[in-house]
């Protein structure tokens, strides 16, 4: 097996015999080496299908790994697997100016197509907290969402193209730079969130949009839940199509943020329940200064919000989303944590938090619940530490987290996915005929089962 994919790649873009062991599953544990038989690093569409096809030949099982940050546990290996990374698809193929989009191949970091992008005045709204190392690829298999979302929508809403390596080797190319195509199924739509477990990405096409010449972000303190919603309505009414990130964080995550560092000694007191981080991306950089801050006082003036600081310069924008992103600090305050992403209709999330919060702390291992979601999506995150680490202990904190998924028809995955982590609570949130309708395209596309096996099903 090993000759053969030496063949397909050369031997610089193979790693075996124990050299696998120098990489790591999960770019925040990498002191545990890559368990797996190799390491292959395709560079084109075209080994990738190689690979597959001697793969489904012999039934040999194989994990799709890119920038290694999902949360689900999806990137972890067996003895017996072979580990596809696309780490060397590394190429921006092409960006459009007319068109409007970029081609790029999945093994290229977020963050290298963000800066591309801008190169040419163009913007690529995609946002998060991984963009320095996230892949395109596990972008699109796990249709991440993050800062943006309110505005320009999730992944899957921003993808015009998309080519694929089923299980088989197939290639299925649907490289097209058009808006609307209703001729037929929406094929690159089954890929997308999909987890690897129905084909391998190769290429995808964005669409782009114009770059904005305004950035502007403020915070602010609220007394309570009521009036962030109220806030939330009074800034998409005041600012309209321009509103472009609603971060909620509760205070205690909060503290923690700001104390963690000086950077962050002249952001607002530690006072108040909530705090929201807005931002706003516009055409019209002197009157968008001037209606945010308008606005900002307006909503002071009717007591929506309690108290604001809007960033006056570059350093002050990055010092509050720094705040927001830099979730590490919060993981790193336990000496175990688990993460979550939950989706919940907006009014009942005050109450649903207020109660699993009650449940944790009555857990005796449980050391920290930061709580801070994307709001105006309905998405809250958790990152809950604990002192003891086993599977009980593990058990009990998502009971408690996912209790009320299905009665508030909520989601226990809003963006990272399933993976191997919340199978067992895939049913939370999902009816039986959709499991079983994932079951049958999994068994269709991939009838060997050998793509990303026992992930999501
Ligand atoms: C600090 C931090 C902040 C984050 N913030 C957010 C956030 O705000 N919003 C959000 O949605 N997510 C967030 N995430 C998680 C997010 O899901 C991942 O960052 C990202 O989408 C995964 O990309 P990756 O390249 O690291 O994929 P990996 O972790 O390598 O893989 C993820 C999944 O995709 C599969 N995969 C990878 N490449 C391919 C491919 N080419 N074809 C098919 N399948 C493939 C893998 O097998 C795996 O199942 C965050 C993670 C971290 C660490």
């Amino acid at each position: 097996m090993i000759n053969k994919l030496e063949k397909i790649v050369g031997r610089d873009s193979i790693l075996s015999n124990g050299k696998e062991k120098l990489r790591f599953d999960h770019i925040w544990k990498t002191d545990i080496p890559t368990n797996a038989f190799a390491v292959i690093f395709p560079k084109s569409t075209q080994q990738i299908s190689e690979i597959m096809k001697l793969c489904h030949y012999n039934n040999q099982k194989v994990v799709i790994q890119g920038g290694l940050t999902n949360l689900v546990g999806s990137t972890i290996t067996k003895k017996n697997d072979l580990v596809i990374s696309l780490d060397k698809m590394n190429q921006i193929e092409e960006i459009d100016e007319k068109s409007r989009t970029i081609t790029v191949q999945s093994g290229v970091i977020l963050e290298d197509a963000i800066s591309a992008v801008d190169k040419k005045n163009l913007m690529l709204p995609l946002n998060f907290g991984a963009k320095g190392s996230a892949q395109i690829g596990g972008i699109v298999s796990t249709n991440a969402g993050g800062l943006r979302v309110i505005r320009y929508g999730m992944t899957r809403n921003l993808i015009l193209g998309i080519e694929v390596v089923l299980s088989d080797g197939e290639i299925i190319s649907s490289m097209k730079k058009i808006t609307k195509d209703n001729s037929g199924y929406d094929i690159k739509q089954l890929f997308i969130g999909s987890e690897g477990t129905l084909g391998i990405i190769s290429k995808v096409i964005f669409k782009l949009e114009e770059k904005p010449s305004s950035r502007f972000s403020a915070i602010a303190g609220l007394t309570n839940y009521e009036n962030v919603i109220n806030f939330l309505k009074f800034m998409q009414k005041g600012l309209s199509g321009s509103l472009s990130g609603f971060e909620l964080i509760w205070k205690e995550t909060y503290k923690t943020m700001r104390d963690s560092s000086s950077e962050y000694s002249s952001l607002l007191d530690t006072n108040f329940p909530y705090y929201v981080i807005i931002e706003l991306l516009g055409s019209d950089p002197d009157n968008d200064y001037k209606r945010l801050s308008e606005l900002i006082y307006s909503a002071i003036e009717e007591n929506i919000i309690e108290d604001a600081l809007l960033a006056q310069n570059e350093r002050e924008l990055k010092m509050i989303w720094n705040l927001r992103e830099d979730v590490s600090v919060l993981a790193k305050k336990s000496t175990y944590d688990q993460h979550f992403d939950i989706s919940l209709p907006i009014p009942v999330i005050e109450n649903e938090v207020n109660i699993a919060i009650k449940k944790l702390n009555k857990l005796p291992y449980v050391e920290n619940i930061f709580v801070f979601g994307h709001l105006a999506d309905g998405n809250i995150h958790f990152i809950i530490g604990k002192s003891k680490n086993d599977e009980e202990k593990t058990k009990k904190i998502n009971d408690i987290i996912y209790e009320n998924l299905r009665k508030n028809l909520g989601s226990v995955s809003a963006e990272h996915g399933i993976g191997i982590d919340k199978k067992a609570y895939l049913k939370t949130s999902r009816s039986n005929g959709e499991i079983d309708l994932m079951n049958r395209l999994k068994k269709s596309l991939d009838p060997k089962n050998i793509l990303n096996t026992g992930r999501i099903i």
